[in-house]
């Protein structure tokens, strides 16, 4: 006789029958790694908790907008603070003036910003202000970044595209993708190359400047300040997706990390402190084509909610007076030590990390593009995944993602993580398990 289900597949039944997929978003659905998703009952801090009262810690957090980790007490209490003013008015408010300046200070290159309400709508908004403000249609992009899922950004993208080992989806008109240029991560010659053959119809490069879609994949020295060369020469803009980078890698982001300055970038995530939004800005020159101020159109009903607005505020105001360097040394360690005791195991990994995000490939070889992430071997993450959920810790359900560190996560979160990364390892080697 087969055990009673648990609730969360129960759920997960029901779903299916109702969601396509059972999820609203397919890198949940577990594909990517086998079985079935745990459905989330709450969270705090560091640790998620499912619906059959298991509590894992978290190295999703929510794929990476949870910095401060779940429900810290003084984004909770502005939000509640925010909804019982009310939720939404459609008309402005004077968080969104706030959250504005906290973007423009962090990032010098955002002289004006638009809020939106996602990533994938930020990302789709920039593309066509670059169409719109060089007056060229085609759009550069990298094998294996994720920008959402408009249709000019949808070809050989990372993330969910990525897990389901798609090169891109049915439905996106051939004629839009044909307006779509993607080429290797990191391989600034392809770059000049495209740009020699075609540069005066590229109206813009978007990237995501340290990549994290197709796992983690920092860019190599030269790689960023290339393309805002190549670019500037060419007469085309350079698009930062910051979506996961921003307010991630530092208040200052990617660009301040690097030194570069794109003429566009790209937020969500973080911004939004957990609550749906996302936001694009850049020169105010460029940004002043954008209506009503100028002739393109983009609206939102629901464009700086003023309860995702405040979330975002209050999530920022905590960061500025937030240590990185921690964050960035706890994960260095943690990141250490796992990688010892997979070379104890004799289990060949390669870590990519840029500050508190990281990804283990199970490969012998540098990941430095999506080439190289895919001949990682996927079943083998899908394996160490398994090990890790059943030891209670909660990686990403795809070898295509980072691994998210919060400022909630403490020592004894790094302890256990670690103990149990040993055993899954030990587990993976096929050796006996430690007691
Ligand atoms: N850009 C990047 C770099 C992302 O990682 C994502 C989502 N993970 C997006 C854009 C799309 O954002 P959203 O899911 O909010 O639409």
């Amino acid at each position: 006789m087969s055990p009673a289900p648990t609730h969360s597949q129960a759920l997960f039944e029901a779903a299916r029958a109702l969601i396509p997929g059972g999820v609203n978003s397919p890198v949940r659905a577990f594909l990517g790694v086998g079985g079935e998703p745990r459905f989330i009952a709450r969270a705090k801090g560091a640790r998620i908790t499912d619906v059959d009262g298991y509590t894992f810690i978290d190295y999703v957090c929510s794929w990476g907008p949870l910095i401060l980790g779940h429900a810290h007490p003084r984004v909770i209490d502005a939000v509640q603070r925010a909804a019982a003013r009310g939720t939404s008015f459609g008309a402005p408010t004077a968080g969104e003036v706030e959250l504005a300046r906290r973007i423009a200070a962090a990032l010098p290159s955002v002289e004006k910003v638009r809020l939106v309400s996602s990533g994938t709508e930020a990302a789709m908004s920039a593309v066509r202000l670059a169409r719109a403000a060089t007056g060229r249609d085609v759009l550069v992009k990298f094998d294996g970044c994720y920008h959402g899922h408009a249709d000019s950004l949808l070809v050989e993208a990372g993330s969910g595209v990525a897990t389901l080992g798609i090169p891109g989806s049915p439905g996106v008109p051939e004629a839009t993708a044909r307006l779509t240029r993607s080429l290797p991560y990191n391989d600034i010659d392809s770059v000049r190359r495209l740009f020699q053959a075609e540069g005066s119809a590229i109206a813009a490069v978007i990237v995501e400047p340290v990549a994290a879609n197709m796992g983690v994949v920092p860019p190599a020295p030269g790689f960023l300040s290339g393309l805002r060369e190549v670019t500037r020469a060419a007469g085309a803009l350079l698009i930062f997706d910051e979506v996961i980078t921003g307010f991630r890698l530092g208040l200052g982001g990617a660009q301040a990390l690097y030194g570069i300055r794109p003429d566009l970038t790209i937020l969500g995530k973080i911004i939004g402190g957990g609550l749906p939004i996302g936001a694009y800005g850049g020169r105010s020159d460029l940004m002043a084509m954008i209506a009503p101020e100028g002739p393109v159109y983009q609206a939102g009903t629901l464009s700086g909610n003023p309860v995702a607005v405040a979330a975002g505020n209050e999530t920022l105001r905590v960061l500025e007076r937030s240590d990185y360097d921690l964050l960035d040394k706890r994960t260095e360690a943690l990141v250490e030590r796992m990688k010892a005791s997979a070379s104890a195991e004799g289990v060949p990994t390669v870590w990519n990390r840029a500050g508190s995000m990281f990804t283990c490939f199970f490969t012998e070889e540098g990941v430095t593009d999506y080439a190289s992430a895919k001949r990682a071997d996927a079943k083998r993450y899908a394996a160490f995944f398994h090990e890790m959920l059943k030891r209670r810790i909660y990686l990403a359900p795809s070898a295509f993602e980072a691994a998210f560190v919060s400022l909630a996560h403490e020592e004894r979160d790094f302890e256990q993580t670690v103990k149990a990364a040993a055993k899954s390892f030990r587990a993976l080697a096929g050796s006996p398990e430690a007691p």
